[in-house]
């Protein structure tokens, strides 16, 4: 009996991963992810999924980005009823992020229904935050490391892939074949998280490529934030920092503690922290000691170095006080959450900053930002670009296509087949290119929809 693969998220894009494997009539999907960024991409959450969620046997997860994991609500609430493995930080995370995206898809439903600018009336969330939460207990954490068995006859183990707390590559045995799902792999000199273990023999591999086609500068944040800081703070700007409220947020704090307790920094510069998420998340790294590098002074200094907004009156209370301040909000694509707001107050001036900190997926806000856009539409409204834009390149949670290549290469031989997900399709087919003429391994990048041998 043939082990099959099909690619329903993560291919020909970096969103929505969805690896469904099939054998003897069963059903795993690895990782259940939204899709985000270009309203085509997005509007395929909304399709049905070409399998009917109840026939799913089993759901792995890799890690709890909401382009891996924000669907489950979705899947759940239209009939999956087995469960969902996952490690515990990323069970952990997913109790924070997954009722988020439903709370945020609730208001930006409610905010088209009151602007009326939908052009459905009314327009519905995707899933709402009680779904979310119905969701949680569907979970199930495994250990790192640690051989289960999400399907009878089916063996599956996580390892750190560093990248976000909690996040692992997932080794799959099935009908003879060993299958390595990288996830997403984190890079080897992460300020905050440890270097992803290197990959156990495989068959067949799913790698990731969100940075396939690109190199990341040597220059750690610190040096590349402290400038930009600085100068923010001697001419009495407002920086807004579009965040990841997993991990991103973190480095930023992290960064910003040192620049701080290195006088690189005033000490007196405000900053806040403007994520309940995110706040969470920053507590989470005390829990998970030593699945990150931060020893316990460094989690607390993280911790202290930012004012904690959690109601949304202290986020409005924001708006009455001048600069300098630097405002860390979610999320980081600037596709919804609080940072929003503060783009829609800030943007206009020129004293201001926007630094945005990692991938920016194409059709995001984001990536408009970030290509010089003057003129941003957020909640129905064109806002004037003055503040002066910068992008960290650095505090990408991605390895680049040479650290991927190094990863792959610490196989301890060939496998027979491997399929480059997670890009946009010139990463991805860059990444193609490296692994089959560098490492002198057959590759291929899968159309979204397209069915493979394991
Ligand atoms: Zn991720």
């Amino acid at each position: 009996m043939s082990v099959n693969i099909t690619f329903l998220g993560g291919a020909d894009t970096v969103t929505g991963s969805k690896y469904l494997v099939e054998h003897n009539r069963h059903r795993l999907l690895v990782d259940c992810g939204l899709f985000q960024g270009y309203k085509q991409l997005r509007l395929r959450n909304w399709a049905p999924l070409p399998v009917v969620p109840s026939q799913i046997d089993a759901v792995v997860l890799t890690h709890a980005h909401l382009d891996h994991s924000g669907y489950i609500p979705l899947l759940v609430k239209e009939g999956y009823r087995r469960t969902i493995h996952a490690t515990s930080g990323t069970f952990d995370l997913c109790k924070v992020l997954l009722p988020d995206s439903g709370h945020i898809q609730e208001e930006d439903a409610a905010f088209a229904n009151r602007h009326s600018f939908s052009k459905h009336a009314p327009a519905l969330p995707l899933y709402t935050r009680q779904d979310a939460l119905d969701s949680l207990s569907s979970f199930h954490a495994e250990h790192m490391g640690v051989w289960f068995e999400p399907i009878p006859g089916w063996k599956a183990r996580y390892q750190s892939a560093g990248h976000i707390l909690g996040a692992a590559s997932l080794l799959l045995e099935v009908g003879g074949r060993r299958i390595l799902f990288s996830g997403d792999l984190g890079r080897p000199d992460d300020p905050l998280m440890n270097p992803p273990e290197p990959p156990p023999q495989a068959d067949t591999v799913l790698i990731e490529s969100t940075y396939g086609n690109r190199q990341h500068p040597p220059g750690k944040l610190f040096a590349e934030l402290g400038p930009l800081l600085h100068k923010l703070a001697k001419r009495g700007g407002v920086a807004v920092v579009p965040v990841f409220a997993v991990g991103r947020a973190q480095a930023v704090l992290h960064t910003i503690a040192q620049l701080k307790a290195a006088g690189e920094l005033p000490r007196s510069l405000p900053i806040f922290l403007d994520s309940p998420m995110a706040i969470h998340t920053t507590a989470l790294f005390e829990k998970h000691m030593g699945e990150h590098r931060l020893d316990r002074a460094e989690v607390h200094a993280m911790d202290r170095v930012a004012t904690m907004l959690e109601t949304p009156d202290q986020s409005k209370s924001l708006a009455t006080r001048h600069g300098p301040m630097v405002i860390l909000a979610a999320s980081g694509m600037a596709t919804g959450g609080r940072v929003l707001h503060h783009l829609a107050q800030y943007a206009g001036d020129h004293r201001n900053m926007i630094i945005l900190t990692g991938y920016q997926a194409p059709g995001t806000r984001g990536e408009r930002l970030a290509s010089g856009q003057s003129s941003i539409r957020i909640h129905g409204q064109d806002v004037t670009v003055r503040a002066e834009v910068a992008q960290i390149e650095s505090a990408s949670a991605h390895a680049d296509g040479a650290q991927v290549l190094d990863w792959l290469h610490k196989m301890p031989s060939a496998p027979g087949q491997v399929y480059v997900v997670h890009g946009e399709r010139d990463a991805s087919d860059m990444l193609r290119q490296r692994i089959e003429h560098e490492i002198k391994w057959r590759a291929v990048v899968p159309e979204h929809g397209s069915v493979w041998p394991a």
